[in-house]
């Protein structure tokens, strides 16, 4: 699993609190980033060479829909070397409605020739007050053109983004946003893939100086709790699989690279600020997982790509096992796949775990050998749907009890 991290923006939406800069402002121009960005994977080609166990490539942001055609084909023709010219599983790239209008249908044509086969658009409303207030740069009408544009380009594999649970946005909008998300807003074909957020208040975004100066007061639990509600009712009905807390997918449209990240398969991530897991294996021992990350600042990422020394801007811990088994289950517990029972009570103990069936917080799973991609193991547990909403304190109760 690869993840190539572009820290542009053309500006900044209001709940944001991904690391970029603005395209005026930044330390470093695209040219610059993407020759760090290739020496940083030649730097690792032991790591990217090797087969992985899922061989997907996410290119995230930022703003990925910024970068020229050209620079894009440097990051994947600089891979393609790397990987002896070895395709991926999955390709997936973010774009932003507006990038999609201007650059045109010859720029999505360009991406799919560069392998590009899961496109993954931030719409978040189609209301055109919710968008401004977002300090979006689109309106609903750009982004059902956009969608519209994906389509005709040949994408078959859309994914939008969502967001709810702001206090500005009625049930009815709401409503009215996920009607026609699921009826495909104006192309004819619902998207494959909602990824639906709960707003959140993320240190140093905008929204939480708006906050903290009381330009905004946030949404009662209650409120985003029936908005969440209105979320998954919808999208059941229209035939998506809920498969994590904030995705949904049509059937065998689940998104291979995110799935990743919650099953725990190690992955690689190059660019300012991007996160990497590596697993050791060695006989006879237990494996070691190693975290490591990307200085958040594009122009110290440069300078160690200048200095041929990004040990100078990667920063790491090694987890213990018992990190790795916590952190296994707060992913799996995200899922509906769950996670083992047997694995659960080693990890968390049997009163919890106990506790929390009886609750019903925690369900038995019946057709494990149906999930996808799992091995067929032992029985298997999961939050229920219902108490999704609410899974972070299921979760906490689970691991420190
Ligand atoms: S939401 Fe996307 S476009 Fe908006 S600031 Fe964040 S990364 Fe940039």
């Amino acid at each position: 699993m690869i993840y190539i991290h572009v820290p542009y923006c053309r500006s900044f939406c209001t709940y944001c609190g991904f690391y970029s800069e603005t395209e005026s402002a930044a330390h470093c121009g695209k040219d610059e980033f993407v020759r760090a960005a290739v020496l940083e994977m030649r730097s690792r080609r032991q790591d990217l060479s090797a087969v992985s166990e899922r061989e997907t490539l996410y290119i995230g942001g930022g703003t990925p829909s910024v970068l020229p055609l050209y620079a894009l084909e440097r990051l994947t023709g600089a891979l393609a070397e790397l990987r002896d010219g070895r395709g991926y599983e999955e390709f997936t790239m973010e774009v932003n409605p507006d990038d999609v209008l201007e650059k045109g249908s010859e720029y999505l044509c360009g991406l799919r020739k560069a392998g590009v086969d899961r496109v993954s658009m931030g719409v978040q409303s189609l209301d055109d007050g919710i968008l401004k207030w977002m300090n979006r740069r689109h309106d609903a009408d750009e982004a059902r053109q956009a969608y519209r544009m994906l389509r005709d380009a040949g994408f078959e594999n859309i994914s939008i983004d969502l967001i709810s649970g702001i206090s500005l946005l009625s049930d009815t909008v709401w409503r009215a946003t996920l009607d026609e998300v699921v009826s495909g807003m104006g192309a004819g074909r619902a998207p494959e893939h909602v990824s639906a957020y709960q707003l959140s208040v993320e240190p140093d975004s905008a929204l939480s100086a708006m906050v903290e100066d009381g330009r905004y007061h946030e949404a009662a639990d209650s409120r985003c709790e029936e908005q969440y509600g209105i979320l998954c009712d919808r999208l059941h009905e229209a035939g998506y699989r809920h498969y994590e807390i904030s995705n949904f997918s049509l059937p065998g449209h689940e998104a291979l690279h995110n799935s990743g990240y919650w099953r725990h398969i190690p992955y690689i991530g190059i660019g300012p600020a991007a996160h990497s897991l590596a697993v050791t294996r060695l006989p006879g021992q237990e494996p070691v997982f190693r975290r490591t990350w990307n200085t958040a600042s594009l122009a110290d990422y440069v300078k160690g790509a200048a200095a041929d020394d990004f040990s100078v801007c990667r920063g790491g811990e090694t987890l213990t096992v018992q990190q790795v088994d916590m952190e296994s289950v707060m992913l799996g517990l995200r899922t509906d796949e769950g996670v083992e029972e047997n694995f659960l009570r080693e990890t968390c103990g049997d009163d919890a775990v106990d506790a929390a069936l009886s609750a019903g917080t925690l369900l038995r799973m019946e057709a494990v050998s149906s999930l996808q991609g799992l091995q067929d193991g032992g029985q298997r547990l999961r939050i229920p749907e219902n108490h999704f909403f609410v899974s972070d304190s299921i979760i906490s109760g689970l691991v420190c009890p």
